[in-house]
């Protein structure tokens, strides 16, 4: 009885205020939640934030080519970046593209083209100062058995990045492959985090398949899109 005693003389006491701050508390709680799910729905770091997209080789270098209908990966790169493209632009970020059309970044197609091309492509990603690179190939194995898109990282920075990707991919395309860390050009241009998605393997019939259908190259574009998201965002799923 005397506890019962003390609480309500506490509460006579600060009932009210009590009251008074919850009340407050809520209002800025709700206030503030309101205020994040703009800043979401806003997308507001898209305003000032460059994604650099590099469809991967181009022009003479046409990459692997698939099993069956010999097509080029530098043509299958460029409709997925291209995609992929409209989608970061519709989420209100600043994109810039290494290549936005069939040709190589070298010049003229003579001995060291290559490098020359590589070059072209690090110098576009440093002067748009880009805050992510994704870089968009396709992957080809002896066996004809592997399948499924595959993220590389180059360090830690891009490491949770590729991980974020991979797992999104991994769920649409139902597979359990791990991001893998790749000693390549293209993780190197920058301090950005940096990724290449192998978006699947044109020496996998079914995989080849899925990557010449346009609706698929959607698909994988938006998965790839949502992956970035769920990076700069967090969140789960
Ligand atoms: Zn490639």
């Amino acid at each position: 009885m005397q506890k019962m005693g003390d609480f309500g003389g506490i509460w006579h006491k600060f009932g009210k205020k009590a009251v008074v701050v919850c009340i407050v508390l809520a209002v800025c709680t709700s206030v503030y939640n309101l205020g994040e799910k703009v800043y979401n729905d806003r997308q507001v770091l898209g305003y000032n934030f460059v994604v650099a997209l590099d469809a991967g080789h181009g022009g003479i270098d046409g990459g692997v080519t698939g099993v069956n209908t010999g097509v080029k990966e530098s043509k299958i790169n460029l409709q997925i970046t291209l995609l992929l493209k409209e989608f970061f632009e519709q989420g209100g970020f600043k994109v810039v593209l290494t290549r936005s059309d069939d040709n190589g970044l070298y010049g003229v197609p003579s001995a060291g083209f290559k490098k020359r091309d590589m070059q072209k492509r690090l110098q576009t990603i440093r002067d748009a100062k880009a805050n992510l690179v994704l870089s968009i190939h396709c992957n080809k194995f002896s066996s004809s058995q592997r399948s499924g898109p595959q993220v590389f990282f180059g360090d830690e920075v891009g490491m949770a990045f590729a991980q974020r990707v991979q797992t999104v991919l991994n769920d649409f395309t139902n597979n359990t492959h791990s991001a893998l860390r790749g000693d390549y050009f293209m993780l190197k241009c920058t301090s950005s985090p940096s990724i290449i998605v192998e978006c699947g393997f044109l020496s996998n019939p079914e995989d080849e398949a899925k990557l010449c259908d346009k609706n698929y190259q959607k698909q994988l574009a938006e998965q790839i899109y949502r992956g970035a998201l769920l990076y700069l965002y967090g969140g789960q799923g």
